[in-house]
């Protein structure tokens, strides 16, 4: 809206108290913003069970109105481009509690094995503005933030970016304040608090950096978050040696645990699959949520429209790491087995703006996931890669990571970058040197999936509203695989008359 479109966020400093007993909160958030359009209003988000108390700018009272979820706040002058505004919003009351966490989030006031209090925060699908006032639209991240959680003894409060110190208050609380000093989507400004205990570690990054690891984890678990951090650094050699440099190692590899599954909380993931760790080792929830870092928190959908950019993108690696360490018939499969849980009812990725709900979920209850925007993603990925072919499909995914070199060894924040479907279509064109127009259309801007038709040796392709759709296939004969070309949708291959085998890698995304 246009009262958000003029400014843009420089610096959130979130204050926030949480008191378990009466499962309510009080807070001052202080957002730093410079002009971008003069104006004389501006509007802030903040969920409506949040009171507003009081609200500043430049340290004098000012006018507002709160008007549902959100908040309008007047200057007694315009404000002229470029200026800076520094707006302070104290507020309290008892915050959203999470129905379905981490998909329908909110707040969690529960208790750990051993009957302590344990507070999380999970509001990716429903906005920050749930705990904090907040510009809440995925395309302006803070460049910097901080946040002061006041929490009750023993809890320990843990928020993104660095350990910047604590104090003892007189009420039996404990301020805890974090500072992130890179770039940060509002859904990741959330904390945790618990009796947490710190494992400290760190893992030397492919630039040749210690990458310093902290773990906030459950006392009763110590033994089993050590096996975590073991697994965790060899997801970071697998990340690292495909999409480039971990993104946050001047800040830390964090981890959480939470009671909830998890969430891809920048530089304090929050862990809560419960240590289960498949026969290999592997943990896939923390495969995923750490592999958010590069898709969601390096490089991020600078509207939900392009959602498929975390999810799909992550699902897909999630599946490489699969061919990483069991091979490519097992990728095979893995990539195969996707496919159960498409629903096709709408574009992976649509034109028009979209809230996070709305391209999650195409359910009119918003409780359960299509899974088109994860699966749909990652099988889209797979059959480009087969397209244009393993070398131009891996340069075109470590682009859309770090798209020079010299990126891959910034650190302050400039590295991370705001995205859309059709910089991905770019990057993959020059580098495959193939024109992508139809493989994007067909596969990401509208929902349907094409048919493969087979007469005899004939193929073609019947698509949605007839798209044009020149996509090779692989079909054996007599034991050779070739390569149908089909142009202009239509294709043949030269059999004597044996039986025809298509597609058996499972490479192209078709109806079945
Ligand atoms: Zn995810």
């Amino acid at each position: 809206m246009f009262e958000q479109a003029v400014y843009d966020v420089l610096d959130y400093d979130v204050s926030v108290k949480a008191d378990p007993m009466s499962q309510s909160i009080s807070g001052t958030t202080i957002m730093t913003a410079r002009v971008v359009i003069p104006t004389n209003v501006i509007v802030v988000d903040l969920d409506t069970p949040l009171a507003v108390e009081k609200v500043t700018e430049g340290g004098s009272v000012v006018r507002y109105q709160r008007k549902e979820g959100r908040i309008w706040i007047w200057f007694p002058m315009t404000k002229q481009a470029g200026e800076i505004i520094k707006t302070s919003i104290s507020y309290a009351g008892k915050p959203r509690l999470a129905p379905n966490p981490p998909w329908v989030g909110g707040f969690m006031w529960k208790k750990t094995p051993n009957g302590a209090d344990w507070i999380s925060v999970a509001l990716q699908n429903d906005g920050a503005d749930l705990l904090f006032p907040c510009k809440d639209h995925p395309s302006d991240k803070a460049a910097t933030s901080s946040m002061h959680i006041t929490v009750p003894d023993p809890l320990i409060g843990v928020g993104p970016g660095k350990a910047a110190g604590t104090k003892k208050n007189s009420d039996g609380t404990t301020t805890f304040s974090w500072r992130m000093t890179n770039p940060i989507s509002n859904y990741s400004l959330v904390f945790n608090a618990a009796p947490y205990r710190l494992i400290k570690d760190s893992v030397k990054s492919i630039t040749g950096e210690d990458i310093p690891i902290e773990f906030y984890i459950l006392p009763e678990n110590i033994e089993k978050g050590r096996k975590l951090i073991d697994e965790t650094k060899k997801y970071n050699a697998f990340f690292e040696k495909y999409l480039g440099p971990f993104p946050f190692r001047s800040q830390k590899l964090g981890i959480v645990e939470t009671p909830h599954l998890g969430m891809e909380h920048s530089t304090a993931i929050a862990y809560g699959n419960q240590y289960k760790f498949a026969e290999d080792g592997l943990d896939w929830l923390m495969l995923h949520e750490f592999g958010h870092e590069w898709w969601a928190n390096l490089v991020t959908a600078s509207d939900w429209r392009d959602f498929w950019i975390h999810e799909g993108f992550q699902s897909f690696l999630d599946t490489l790491w699969v061919e990483e360490t069991k091979g490519k018939e097992a990728y095979f499969t893995a990539m195969k087995n996707r496919q159960r849980g498409f629903k096709n009812r709408q574009p992976v990725a649509p034109r028009e703006p979209k809230i996070a709900y709305q391209v999650y979920m195409s359910e009119p209850d918003y409780l359960n996931s299509d899974g088109d925007i994860y699966g749909k993603g990652a099988y889209i990925l797979h059959t480009l890669r087969y397209l244009i072919g393993d070398e131009k499909f891996f340069r075109s995914l470590r682009r859309m990571s770090y798209p020079t070199k010299e990126m891959e060894a910034i650190t302050d924040g400039r590295q991370t970058r705001l995205v859309t479907t059709d910089d991905f279509k770019t990057i993959a064109e020059q580098e495959s040197g193939i024109e992508l127009g139809w493989f994007f259309e067909l596969y990401l801007r509208q929902p349907k999936l094409p048919r493969l038709i087979q007469e005899g040796t004939q193929f073609r392709w019947e698509t949605p509203n007839d798209l044009p759709f020149p996509m090779p296939i692989d079909v054996v004969v007599d034991g050779k695989t070739q390569r149908v070309e089909m142009r202009d949708g239509k294709g043949s291959v030269n059999a004597a008359g044996g039986p025809l085998v298509v597609d058996p890698h499972g490479w192209v995304l078709r109806a079945q």
